[in-house]
């Protein structure tokens, strides 16, 4: 009889890609083949993506194939959406990214009020099918942001200060672990990875879908505030003072923003630039408008608040609705006083020449601040702010300069910079210590250790295993 014969590495290689492509119902492209620049792309044009190879799942049971094919080859395997976050991820080069983009099912049960979404499901594939029933998920400033990456980091949305962070709704999250398991994580299941998940990022396995709790909001008040930017360290002053004095029903932002000279930018905002109050108000139109009062007597030059349902929520920020090459910084803050106001004022307002299109600085406190219930990798928001810088970079000489900006406001608010930074808005490559609390940054070690100890998976502010006696 004679003996088998022996593929060469490379050939082995090649016959196990296709019979990866052959298995799954989604696709596998490698370098050089027709799709595969389409399927590396990331959301951020500006991040250049370049992996062995790209599976793009199709379902769960295509995640934990592409797992397994990858544990088998020694692979490691960066999950992703929609790419938003994809500018802290380490280079991809040796690894497989694993697109979760074509699984966006969104199921709502009106009568538990919860809602399961895909993994590659995005904020608009929840709010609008919740808000037909009358529902609300606690999506942040922007649809097309991705469920998963959004809420593994954390979640910051326009009811954050009524119902705290979108990863402390979740009840249940399905996941492929590393070792190319199917499981479940709730309440009564794998109570490490159901930890993890809520608030501690994407290190410990693939998501596959997410269930959560949705709130009653049939409508709410809402809009946007805009006044010349020559008025920035007044409105941003008359803004932080107010924001003292509202109720956890209102969660606001206040900001300065730069309009580029685009004709599909609506011409009273086209090319010109504003300092901004955007807020949310749950609540009726009545007591909305006597809550944002305050604000109107400063005399805006426009005012477009309205009830609205929670779906439109979307369109408060103006974030861009198609990828765009960006760059962008931000930070927790534990105080925003007129001294910081100054300090903002002074990098980014009236006087100073920037291609930042949007520098913002968004109110926390309310449930953020309070112990939510269990246990979580985030319990309690401490810092009382957010700041958020941003902009546009189509060439490399804008690239440099947003990024310099984005800094340079960062850097201007150090004095009120808290210990920790948020986990959703750290743009550059940060590890997780550096956006989550120190014991919950010693738990995910430890956890990580446990499900994923040769570090296969990639994720954006990675956790590095807690090593052996150390
Ligand atoms: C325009 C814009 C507006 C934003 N507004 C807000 C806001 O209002 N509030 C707020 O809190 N944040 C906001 N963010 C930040 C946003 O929450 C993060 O960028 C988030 O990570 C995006 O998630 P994604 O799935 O779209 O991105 P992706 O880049 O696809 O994912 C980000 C990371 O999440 C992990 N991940 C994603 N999918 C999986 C999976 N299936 N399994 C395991 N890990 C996974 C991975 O580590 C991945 O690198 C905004 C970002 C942008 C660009």
């Amino acid at each position: 009889m004679g003996r088998k014969k022996q593929l060469a590495p490379d050939q082995h290689r090649h016959h196990a890609m296709e019979m990866l492509k052959a298995t799954i119902s989604g696709e596998v492209f490698v370098p050089g083949e027709a799709g595969y620049d389409q399927a590396r792309q990331a959301w951020n044009l500006a991040v250049d993506q370049r992996p062995a190879v790209v599976v793009v799942a199709e379902s769960a049971a295509d995640v934990a194939e592409a797992v397994r094919y990858a544990r088998s080859h020694r692979m490691r395997i960066a999950p992703q959406g929609t790419g938003h976050q994809a500018g802290p991820l380490e280079p991809l080069d040796g690894a497989m990214l694993l697109r979760t983009s074509r699984m966006r099912g969104v199921r709502i049960d009106p009568a538990a009020g919860t809602a399961r979404a895909e993994a590659g499901a995005v904020w608009r594939d929840v709010t609008v099918p919740a808000g037909q029933h009358g529902l609300a998920g606690l999506a942040g400033s922007s649809p097309n942001v991705g469920v998963t990456g959004y809420t593994l980091g954390g979640g910051v949305g326009w009811l954050a200060r009524r119902y705290g962070l979108a990863a402390n709704s979740v009840t249940a999250a399905e996941l492929v672990t590393p070792d190319g398991d199917r499981v479940r994580a709730d309440a009564d299941h794998e109570p490490d990875l159901f930890w993890a998940i809520r608030g501690g990022g994407g290190s410990v396995g693939v998501v596959t879908a997410l269930e959560m709790q949705l709130y009653p909001v049939g409508e709410l008040y809402a809009g946007d505030l805009f006044f010349p930017i020559q008025r920035t360290a007044e409105v941003l002053g008359a803004w932080r003072a107010w924001t003292d004095t509202v109720p956890d029903e209102v969660t606001s932002i206040g900001r300065i923003m730069r309009f580029p000279p685009l004709p599909e930018v609506p011409e009273p905002m086209r090319g010109r630039a504003f300092a901004m109050v955007e807020a949310a108000c749950l609540g009726d139109a009545g007591t909305g408008a006597e809550l944002t009062e305050p604000l109107r007597q400063l005399g805006p030059e426009l005012d477009t608040f309205a009830m609205i349902p929670p779906s439109a929520l979307g369109q408060l920020h103006m974030d861009p609705d198609q990828p765009v090459p960006n760059a962008s910084d931000g930070a927790f803050l534990t105080d925003f006083p007129a001294a910081a106001i100054e300090a903002l004022v002074a990098v980014a307002g009236p006087g100073a020449d920037t291609p930042l299109a949007s520098v913002e600085v968004r109110h926390l406190g309310g449930a953020l601040a309070r112990p939510a219930p269990g246990d979580l990798p985030q319990p309690t928001i401490g810092p009382s702010h957010l700041t958020f810088s941003a902009g546009a970079t189509p060439t490399p000489e804008l690239a440099t300069a947003v990024r310099r900006d984005a800094q340079a406001a960062t850097d201007a608010l150090a004095a009120w910079h808290a210990s920790y930074d948020y986990f959703d808005l750290v743009e550059t490559p940060a590890p997780a210590s550096a956006v989550l609390p120190p014991d919950s940054y010693r738990r995910l070690q430890e956890i990580k250790s446990s499900y994923d100890p040769d570090q296969m998976i990639i994720s954006t502010h990675p956790v590095w295993p807690a090593r052996v006696g150390a």
